[in-house]
């Protein structure tokens, strides 16, 4: 989903060279005492639409077996992996 892709992208990675910038998730994390309408992660999320805004996604069976997903807008496989 668009922000797990987000969370891969925030972590370094070893061929990178030194000192190379971590991508930065904009915001901060929702609170859990209070969490939004929608889904929780509408506020920082690059994907989000109105939708996610006022609903919040139930969880699906993804493609690959034993996996679950909630999210309006999911990313091909492809493009979830990290580089
Ligand atoms: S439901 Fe919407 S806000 Fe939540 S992760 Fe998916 S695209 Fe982002």
């Amino acid at each position: 989903m668009p922000y797990t892709r987000a969370l891969l992208e925030s972590s370094p990675k070893v061929s990178n060279p030194s000192h190379t910038r971590l991508a930065a998730i904009p915001g901060r994390p929702p609170n859990l005492a209070d969490l939004p309408r929608g889904c929780a992660f509408a506020p920082r999320c690059a994907y989000a639409t109105e939708r996610c805004h006022h609903e919040r996604p139930v969880l699906e069976p993804a493609e690959e077996t034993g996996h679950l997903f909630a999210c309006f807008n999911p990313l091909p496989l492809r493009a979830a992996s990290p580089s």
